[in-house]
């Protein structure tokens, strides 16, 4: 199949020679495990007492990885990204708030977002985290099967009515809603939760997406499981495929409390689990949407490849590729050129706020963690050939 995605021309389009430097010193600093490791803590000090680093973190990491503070900020980026045909999804990117008026808020938000992509076509989708519509812990007990106190009956049944506030809105105003995929430990209760939205609110189409985190070895049989009850019961199921981003986490808990880890053996049996899974929502695309949340190449050109296997046209409505803003523009842009459908994630919070988003980001672009190089490498390619253009 021919490598669309080393066209670092298209893939940088939109970036000015300061830009790309600024993304290129960037990529540099955070492939330095130590000084990301460091950086973080002092970070994460400095915000806490209060020290004027904001600004500082808008102009290198925020500015890069976020469209803006509010969601109005964003649309200057969206309309940008835009005119290259890759669309955008506003995620409100504010983490690790544990209040009934943070929910609220985020619920409202979420509305807005809604309503922002009912009204332009570069916003195919709405997204929200389930532990910003409720705690952590109670997802974890219900999961868990404990029994709940009577308050903690009337919190849960608030963040039920969340969820289908805004799956309705979003099933009303016909706007696809993503539903992001969080620690192993809180999921039993937001897939229940979720799969009873799909059955409400899918019955003509895919308009709730759950998320399959694909490091996760037991995922493609939950899959499995879900089809069943999604054809005998007659409704549609929008998955968000990703490997997943909370690994470390998963494995340091799965020891500590001694149970088996729920990731996979290695990062091939992550990336076969991955394929496999893309594989089998191929061949039921009947009742299946897909979200193709992922940087890596082999599995969007993959992805390519069983579309053309099905004869499936590129701008099928059920097949969306997946990017985070700043990240493999190589993928995003060079896929839009060439027709498929692309959005990329554009969280916007208050920079306080988001840096558990950004820190995540940092770490997963880490030398070791090995995406950086790559993105170096393309960085340095698109430079070398601007100044040779220029000669
Ligand atoms: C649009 C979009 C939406 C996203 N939404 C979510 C979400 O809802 N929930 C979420 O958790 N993440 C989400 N992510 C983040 C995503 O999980 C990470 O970006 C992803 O893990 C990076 O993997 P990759 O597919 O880009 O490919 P790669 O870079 O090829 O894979 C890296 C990933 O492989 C897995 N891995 C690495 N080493 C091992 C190992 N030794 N054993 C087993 N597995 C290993 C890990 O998941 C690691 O992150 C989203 C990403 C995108 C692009």
């Amino acid at each position: 199949m021919e490598k669309i995605f080393n066209n670092t021309q298209i893939a940088f389009s939109l970036k000015s020679d300061t830009e790309l430097d600024r993304a290129y010193f960037l990529f540099k600093l955070i492939a330095n495990e130590p000084l990301v490791k460091i950086g973080t803590a002092v970070t994460n000090f400095a915000l806490k007492a209060h020290l004027p680093v904001e600004g500082l973190i808008r102009a290198t990491v925020f500015d890069h990885f976020c469209g803006g503070t509010t969601e109005e900020d964003c649309l200057t980026v969206v309309d940008k990204l835009f005119t290259k045909k890759v669309s955008s999804v506003l995620d409100y990117s504010v983490e690790g708030k544990e209040e009934e008026a943070q929910f609220d808020a985020a619920l409202q938000m979420t509305l807005k977002t809604i309503e922002f992509a009912k009204e332009r076509l570069a916003i195919p989708f709405a997204v929200f985290k389930p532990t910003g519509f409720g705690r952590l812990k109670l997802y974890e007990k219900i999961g868990e099967k404990q029994p709940l106190t009577p308050d903690e009956e009337a919190e849960w049944g608030r963040v039920v009515n969340r969820f289908d506030t805004v799956c309705k809105t979003a099933h009303d105003k016909d706007v696809a809603l993503l539903i992001d995929g969080e620690e192993s430990w809180m999921q039993d209760a937001a897939d229940e939760l979720v799969e009873a939205m799909m059955e409400k609110y899918n019955t003509q189409k895919a308009i709730v997406f759950n998320t399959l985190q694909l490091y996760r070895w037991d995922r493609l049989d939950y899959l499995k499981k879900l089809y069943e009850r999604a054809s005998t019961k007659g409704f549609y199921i929008g998955m968000k495929l990703v490997r997943g981003a909370y690994m470390e986490k998963e494995n340091i808990r799965a020891e500590e409390k001694g149970y088996p880890s729920p990731i996979c053996a290695s990062k091939q049996a992550t990336d076969e689990n991955y394929d496999l899974t893309v594989r089998y929502m191929m061949e039921n695309l009947n009742r299946m949407a897909i979200f193709a949340g992922t940087h890596n190449e082999e599995s969007s050109y993959k992805l390519i490849q069983l579309m053309q296997d099905y004869g499936i046209e590129k701008q099928d409505n059920r097949i969306w590729f997946g990017q985070l803003y700043g990240m493999s523009d190589n993928i995003s842009f060079n896929l839009a050129e060439n027709g498929y459908n692309v959005a990329k994630y554009l969280p916007f919070g208050p920079v306080r706020d988001v840096m558990p988003y950004l820190i995540r980001r940092a770490e997963e672009n880490t030398s070791v963690a090995g995406q950086t190089s790559r993105e170096l490498n393309l960085l340095k390619t698109e430079r070398q050939r601007r100044k040779l253009d220029n000669h």
